[in-house]
């Protein structure tokens, strides 16, 4: 079989293990079968792009496994079905490339400059057009607020002022909230000065580091 069927083929038995742990919102899934995982992925680890677990991408970072990447994605597009969104964390960059196939327009921040380039350099060879930047996250993006989404895609100690000050009314932040360990998906909305809470199950994210977020030196 030709290696790009075999992907393929591999996508889609991905979206049926997605389907299978209860991913059932239609766009997301589209989405899903829409973006190939395996571009953000180096070509001697191709085998792995579709099995359904987080996987290094160097710098002691990892891609999040598919289910997580679907989970987040769904609590936004339930509350937040357009607009602008911000992700923290652009990693491999793939969950950006699921943010923009679903047409949010976005922007996303990453610490690192390796893989802040290695993502770009991913959005352009796929002709994706999303906004990336280095810096600390934890501080948001002022110049391009407000958002109507923000995504923070690491394990977070407590929500960063800076990130609730940059959401639009009625704007809704998926963050994973909790110690090093463990963590629950959380989303925030904000309505005039309030901010509504909602509370989901647990995950492991690797560490937010950052002004709002952990100490650099804790780990
Ligand atoms: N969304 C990514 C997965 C990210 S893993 C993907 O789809 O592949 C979490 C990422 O958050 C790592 O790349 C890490 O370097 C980054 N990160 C941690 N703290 C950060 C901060 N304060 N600002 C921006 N990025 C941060």
């Amino acid at each position: 079989m030709q290696d790009a069927e075999k992907l393929r083929r591999q996508r889609l038995e991905m979206v049926e293990t997605l389907k299978q742990y209860g991913i059932d919102n239609r766009r997301v899934l589209d989405a899903f079968n829409e973006v190939e995982r395996h571009r953000f992925f180096d070509r001697a680890s191709l085998t792995y792009a579709y099995g359904d677990c987080a996987y290094p991408i160097g710098f002691g970072q990892t891609i999040s496994q598919p289910f997580t990447v679907a989970y987040m994605t769904t609590l936004l597009v339930e509350r937040v079905p357009s607009g602008k969104v911000l992700e923290i964390g652009t990693g491999s960059g793939y969950q950006a490339a699921i943010l923009d196939a679903l047409g949010y327009e976005v922007y996303t921040v990453e610490r690192i400059d390796g893989l802040k380039e290695m993502a770009c350099r991913v959005f352009t060879e796929l002709g994706l057009d999303i906004e990336c930047r280095l810096g600390d996250g934890t501080l948001g993006w002022p110049e391009k607020a407000p958002f109507d989404g923000i995504m923070v895609t690491a394990a977070a100690p407590k929500i960063p002022g800076p990130l609730l000050g940059q959401l639009s009314e009625n704007g809704c932040m998926v963050i994973p909230l909790g110690t090093y360990e463990s963590q629950q998906m959380t989303v925030v909305r904000k309505h005039g000065d309030a901010f509504d809470k909602e509370v989901f199950q647990h995950f492991v994210f690797v560490p937010l580091v950052g002004r709002e977020g952990w100490d650099d030196d804790v780990f």
